[in-house]
């Protein structure tokens, strides 16, 4: 994974396993089954990156040999999936760190304002975790993540991360200008959005694709 030249808070990765798994995410032809395993393992590769700067503490470990030193994870963790598209994106996260707390966000864009609204939040009253990883498998125009962000700094969150597997050059610099201090982890930065929001080539609407929906007939 790259820090990329025009955007100093976005981390692109180069790595052969996601591009590869990326190009069957992105085909017409990928049924949702599939689909959905290649979101959650390119998820988990994405993830990986986003964590590698995770907090961890020393501990003494007994092997059946003898006794030697171990790190143990300090950070406590907390994932924020944006719903619906975000959720799954969650297990592979969970397999990675499977002490994390799973806190869901529920926001859809209100079509006169173009604003998001806040339908679902289930934070409690102050932050419980050191470290927020928010989950959307697509940074569009970045209305939801900003508005995702500012939910969690008014939370009380200090240490906020995003996690997306394909990103539109319009979200990526809404998200760095009103939040420097958010670091960006992407399988892909794309070309642009259309006149409907859809990042182009994209791979069309990422909850439809995982969950089956969005056919007119
Ligand atoms: N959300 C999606 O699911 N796909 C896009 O291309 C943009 C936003």
């Amino acid at each position: 994974m790259t820090g990329h030249p025009d955007h100093p808070t976005l981390h692109v990765s180069t790595h052969p396993a996601v591009l590869h798994k990326l190009a069957l995410l992105r085909s017409a032809d990928t049924e949702p089954k599939k689909f959905r395993e290649l979101v959650r393992e390119i998820s988990w590769l994405v993830g990986y990156e986003a964590l590698a700067d995770a907090r961890l503490r020393s501990i003494r470990v007994e092997t059946p040999m003898e006794d030697t030193d171990g790190q143990e994870l300090a950070d406590r963790i907390g994932l924020v999936p944006i719903l619906r598209a975000g959720l799954g994106m969650v297990d592979a996260m969970l397999e990675l760190m499977p002490t994390a707390q799973v806190w869901h966000l529920g926001l859809f864009r209100d079509e006169r304002t173009l604003r998001p609204v806040e339908y679902y939040n289930k934070l409690p009253d102050s932050a419980t975790v050191d470290l927020c990883l928010i989950l959307d498998p697509m940074l569009a125009t970045g209305g939801s993540a900003t508005a995702a962000i500012e939910v969690l700094k008014r939370w009380g969150a200090e240490r906020i991360k995003l996690v997306n597997l394909i990103a539109a050059p319009e979200g990526v610099q809404t998200v760095e200008e009103a939040h420097p201090d958010v670091p960006i982890y992407t399988a892909a930065l794309d070309r642009q959005l259309n006149d409907k929001g859809y990042i182009m080539p994209g791979l069309g609407d990422a909850g439809d694709r995982q969950f089956g929906t969005g056919h007119e007939s």
